[in-house]
């Protein structure tokens, strides 16, 4: 599945969307490899999702900047 293009930015629903990301990266390039999700840029198959927000604070923890709001 393709989360950026599934996800369409910039309307109101954008904000109630769950982002599924990779747990270990916070990545958003998630690939359905069949047996599961597995993330592209880590390999990890830890997959989370929560609310853009919850993202947010997430991504702004681990890499000091949000990647959706600034
Ligand atoms: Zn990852």
């Amino acid at each position: 599945m393709d989360i950026d293009k599934s996800i369409p930015i910039g309307s109101e629903e954008y904000n109630e969307e769950p982002v599924y990301f990779c747990a270990h990266c916070l990545s958003l390039a998630i690939k359905d490899v069949g047996i599961g999700y597995c993330c592209l840029d880590c390999g990890s198959t830890s997959i989370a999702h929560a609310s853009i927000e919850k993202y947010d604070e997430l991504h702004k923890a681990k890499y000091g900047k949000k990647k959706f709001y600034k």
